[in-house]
């Protein structure tokens, strides 16, 4: 038990320290804001921003490290949860003994310093399911949803927070990239094309699926490729990725043993005054409705749990078709991280007919906020 160990070497006025940054008030960042103030970026406002983060990492961190503590059904005992709180408590160290930041020099050092401790979570999400994964088999599976909700809105805070982190820290150690991309902001693509960025993530998924299953069902992108607006490539490949992964799996599995040829999947990229909506259908099946309510959470999966046949987690392959159950809720807060949404409408059917007029599946609808005046939410 490595990470117990180290726990003990965190001293007690660290943990005053976690204790007291982590109830000041959080300062949320707009995408706009972001973009305005990445676009000027002089040595001052590179200064302005370390400040910034050396105040307001921080309290993220400790809040975080603070709840990863009181979880219920000893989920903050399980090692990987240990393993994750312990990397909250070094980055927060790392922030709290970092000097005042005075002048360029002080500000590049810190830079180097935030971008050690985003390399440090990077496998936050993969640890946390295994945690999450660890308690699923403790518990009684009569437990009932009411339960799981508290871990669930525990989870949901938690991811929110960490893209918000990992936006800001990102978004910093990029601005001094001294060759950016053509109309690149940091991590946001001031001329993004929600259809380029749908076809490259469609072509990902659908290299998971040929990999797991040997053939992969068309992907079929409609819409305006010359079509632009503000965005982070990043987040909405992620979004696509998922969702498209989830369509793959539905369709593969319902036409597999069929001679029937499998229906491509269609998205379909609109762009409206408020939203940009992107839309995912397949005719897969369905989902049932007596799963639909729970598509949401994190424990939730029709898929063989990945990690059964991982002994541990070094291995774990997160690029995997399904199974961690994490697909759509996390691809929900990145959503909804900008002021957007994302919402399943579902048609359940296996009947075997043969007239091609109507076939049951899912529509995926993904919400991503135009403006980008929202601000960020803070958990
Ligand atoms: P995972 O894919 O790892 O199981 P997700 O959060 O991506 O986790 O999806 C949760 C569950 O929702 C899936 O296991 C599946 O049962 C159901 N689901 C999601 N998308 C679809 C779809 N397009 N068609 C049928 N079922 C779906
Ligand atoms: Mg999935």
């Amino acid at each position: 038990m490595a990470a117990k160990k180290l726990y003990d070497s965190f001293s007690k006025s660290l943990l005053e320290e976690v204790q007291r940054w982590g109830s000041m008030k959080q300062t949320g960042v707009s995408l706009r804001y972001m973009l305005e103030f990445g676009s000027r970026f002089t040595d001052r406002n590179l200064i302005l921003a370390a400040q910034f983060l050396h105040k307001e990492l921080p309290i993220r961190i400790a809040r975080r490290a603070i709840e990863l503590q009181s979880l219920p059904y000893g989920l903050s005992q399980k090692p990987a949860i240990l393993k994750v709180r312990d990397w909250y408590l070094d980055s927060f160290r790392d922030l709290r003994s970092f000097p005042d930041i005075k002048d360029k020099n002080d500000e590049q050092d810190f830079t180097k310093m935030i971008n050690l401790i985003k390399v440090r979570h990077n496998n936050v999400v993969p640890t946390m399911a295994l945690g999450v994964q660890q308690l699923k088999k403790d518990l009684d599976p009569k437990l009932d949803c009411k339960d799981l909700d508290d871990i669930h809105q525990f989870l949901d805070r938690f991811y929110m927070s960490r893209i918000g982190i990992r936006m800001l820290i990102g978004q910093h150690v990029a601005m001094h990239d001294p060759n950016p991309p053509p109309d690149r902001i940091g991590y946001i693509h001031a001329k993004m094309s929600p259809v380029e960025v749908a076809r490259n993530a469609s072509e990902d998924a659908r290299s998971v699926c040929l990999r797991e299953y040997g053939s992969a069902p068309e992907v079929n992108v409609y819409g305006d490729p010359d079509f632009t607006f503000p965005y982070v490539p990043n987040h909405l490949h992620l979004m696509v990725f998922e969702l498209v992964k989830n369509s793959l799996r539905a369709v593969e599995e319902r036409f597999m043993d069929s001679d029937k040829i499998a229906p491509p999947i269609r998205i379909i990229v609109a762009d409206g005054l408020e939203d940009v909506t992107i839309k995912v259908s397949d005719e897969g099946g369905g989902i049932p409705r007596s799963g639909l309510p729970r598509i949401f959470t994190y424990l939730y999966s029709t898929a063989k749990n990945p990690l059964d046949e991982q002994a541990d987690l070094g291995t774990a392959d997160v690029a995997t078709m399904a199974g961690y159950g994490f697909g759509l809720p996390i691809s929900r807060l990145y959503a909804r991280y900008f002021g957007g949404d994302l919402q399943i409408i579902s048609m359940e059917g296996y009947e075997e007919d043969n007239s091609e007029s109507f076939i049951a599946g899912t529509d995926a609808y993904l919400h991503l906020s135009r403006l980008g005046d929202s601000q960020e939410p803070l958990p």
